[in-house]
């Protein structure tokens, strides 16, 4: 629906209000620092918290990228919404009120306001009669079952409006419908009547379950979690997602642990509502629920809005699917935790008891004292790869070894790796001083090697993926379609050691092109061709548009479709190869240059790690030789000048390597932008 003219009345009301920290501190974590607030830009692909918030500006500003703007700029971005959309979408959450240039317009717009504000009445009303039924003789299965099996107290129940729903079809919709005079549909919209199949009315969605209400964080009633009394499926049954509800949004119990999390300046995450419930009986009150669906990152964000240190705990179930909601919820966050953006720990409870079961034993000491103890994340997901694992078996060693590089291998601080790295050896080495020194420089070399060949972005810019993508294709249809020139590109990609292509999907094509094309000629002609060494005049006979549409469509019909463009490309791509050999040379020259630039990242990077390796390799050796001979100070220096001799020599091979980096990629530039003059210029 269009959004009518807005009056500047409102606008002006929207940004007053909308608070440059609170709007995008909903979608971006956001640490303090100093006067203003960092995070990772949501508009690049962002490794380190570039952006800058400022409360006192009320301005956002990207030094990576150069985003930046008010709160409504930042929505209209993030969100991809019109101004009008996003003034509209503020007004709403702020409850300010709305005012159109045009009369008519306004009229509907404030239809359109009022269906929430009826949404959220009627979910009200429906609260406070489940709350009734409790009380009425109907509801004394759901009492006993609350005060005698959960062993709820009175407070609880009535400061969680825990209500009953009877065992009925149109409890609910009778009441609202004939004593609040509220329509079917609306009650429908709400989530709390379902319409018959075939069109013969409404019945109850919640029958004969207990009732437990979901609010938002403004404390308004959004939703419901209704649990089975009588066994019966699914044992807990939620609202379905609404006008006003949204799963993967809001979390049960924030509204009243938001003030404890900023007390305790830590969060805990558990799974069920009565995990919740009992926790906060129990006096822990900065707990919340996830409802029922994998933690997301919104949700974690909005947890974060009120906790200053970031701190978050998940209580999971320690069965196995709890350990994968856990994993689950690492994942989401897990670059804002590797950033040192969030502190994530994992408690699971000793005997594979919830939160519920166990302070049933236990009071809210323990709890607190578990929840202090509970592992850090990574912590937590090595002893997931090393648990249950017999390491005296040599295969079930490997795995545990590759589980283990594959997690270090995502640890960007150098200092941190170390700690981890040491620390693991130990544990696989079993005790064995000597194994476990040897096991730590296995491994370091294994995660080094996982961090530089692996198909991490780490070293990438935003923008070089898509371009590596768009430059791939090219090259790709230049084959494909040019087919007089295949020698000579195969030649090309070997000469600039571009024959892996980056995307899976170019990959498996020229897998196919190349499988093709040995049947036709034999292996040994077409690595002659490669090298340079044989014409390959006969390559151009080979139809492969035809013969690979055919393969693939036998093999692989969705890779068909993605590959349909190069495969059969439209005319302005057919224009664009008039010149092919000089278009291959500037594509090829900008992917060569984006791996260049990639390996000057990875050097700086790999430098000044070593350098940090050396210095630690002097001190401990200082230190040691301090021990052993006291008195002997020129041997000492002796070695320490050795010492930094060799680190000197390490830091020329660094630039040297640096350096030619360097200018290779400044050839590459000439080459690109057209420091040549025909298109005989690729060597044969
Ligand atoms: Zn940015």
């Amino acid at each position: 629906m269009p959004v009518p003219r807005l009056h500047p009345r409102t606008i002006e009301a929207v940004k007053e209000r909308a608070d440059i920290v609170d709007v995008v501190g909903e979608h971006v974590v956001l640490k303090k620092k100093g006067r203003e607030f960092v995070g990772i830009c949501p508009f690049h692909d962002d490794s380190k918290p570039s952006m800058t918030v400022s409360p006192a500006k009320q301005f956002y500003y990207c030094f990576s990228c150069g985003a930046g703007g008010n709160s409504i700029k930042f929505l209209m971005e993030f969100q991809r919404q019109s101004f009008g959309d996003v003034v509209l979408e503020l007004a709403r959450k702020y409850q300010l009120p709305v005012e159109t240039v045009e009369g008519p317009q306004q009229e509907r717009l404030r239809q359109q306001l009022s269906r929430r504000d009826k949404l959220h009445r009627a979910l009200a009303l429906a609260a406070g009669w489940f709350r009734g039924q409790l009380r009425t003789p109907v509801g004394a299965s759901a009492l006993n079952y609350l005060t005698e099996k959960r062993g709820l107290s009175e407070v609880t129940l009535e400061s969680f409006e825990l209500g009953y729903a009877p065992e009925q079809w149109d409890g609910l919709l009778k009441h609202l419908q004939q004593v609040e005079g509220l329509s079917a549909e609306l009650l429908e919209a709400a989530g709390l009547v379902v319409a018959r199949k075939g069109g013969g009315g409404f019945y109850d969605r919640f029958r004969h379950r207990v009732m437990v209400p979901i609010h938002d964080r403004q404390g308004r009633v959004i939703g419901f979690g209704g649990r089975s009394l009588d066994g019966s499926e699914p044992k807990y049954l939620n609202s379905p997602e609404t006008d006003v509800f949204e799963k993967g949004k809001h979390l049960f119990g924030l509204d009243r642990a938001a003030n404890a999390i900023r007390k305790d300046d830590r969060a805990v995450v558990v799974e069920g509502y009565f995990d919740v419930i009992a926790l906060h009986a129990a006096g822990v009150t900065n707990s919340v629920a996830s409802l029922g669906t994998a933690l997301s990152s919104q949700q974690i964000t909005q947890i974060c809005r009120c906790s200053e240190g970031k701190r978050i705990v998940l209580n999971f179930d320690a069965d196995g699917a709890g350990v994968r909601a856990a994993n689950r919820a690492i994942g989401e966050v897990e670059q804002l935790a590797l950033q040192g953006q969030l502190e994530l720990r994992v408690l699971h409870l000793p005997s594979g008891k919830d939160p519920d079961e166990f302070l049933k034993d236990h009071g809210a000491g323990d709890y607190r004292a578990l929840l202090d103890q509970s592992p850090l994340w990574l912590d937590w997901q090595i002893q997931q790869v090393l648990e249950g694992r017999d390491l005296s078996q040599a295969d079930q060693f490997q795995q545990a070894v590759s589980g283990l590089v594959a997690l270090l291998g995502k640890l960007p601080q150098s200092a941190v790796r170390t700690h981890y790295l040491q620390q693991v050896a130990e544990r696989l080495s079993g005790g064995q001083g000597r194994l476990a020194l040897q096991l730590e420089e296995d491994l370091r070399q294994q995660v080094k090697g996982q961090r530089w060949h692996g198909r991490s972005s780490r070293h990438e810019q935003p923008g070089e993926a898509s371009q590596r993508e768009r430059s791939e294709a090219e090259i790709l249809r230049l084959y494909l379609h040019c087919s007089n020139h295949r020698a000579a590109i195969r030649r090309e990609l070997r000469q600039r050691e571009l024959e892996d292509f980056a995307l899976q999907h170019h990959r498996l094509l020229w897998a196919a092109i190349t499988d093709l094309e040995e049947t036709n000629l034999g292996a040994g002609r077409l690595e002659a061709i490669s090298r340079g060494t044989d014409s390959g005049h006969d390559l151009e006979d080979i139809e492969l548009p035809r013969l690979l549409t055919d393969q693939l469509l036998l093999e692989n019909s969705a890779l068909v479709a993605r590959l349909t463009p190069l495969l059969e490309p439209g005319e302005v791509h057919l224009a664009a190869m008039a010149k092919p050999l000089l278009q291959l040379r500037g594509t090829a020259a900008a992917l060569e240059r984006q791996k260049s630039l990639k390996r000057c990242r990875h050097l700086l990077e790999a430098w000044g790690g070593q350098r940090l390796e050396t210095l630690e390799r002097c001190i401990a050796a200082l230190i040691q030789e301090e021990r052993q001979q006291p008195t002997e100070s020129v041997d000492m220096e002796k070695r320490i000048e050795a010492m930094f001799e060799e680190l000197n020599s390490d830091a020329l091979r660094f630039q040297e390597l640096y350096y030619s980096e360097r200018k290779h990629i400044g050839h590459l530039d000439q080459q690109r932008c057209g420091g040549f003059s025909g298109q005989d210029v690729i060597p044969a």
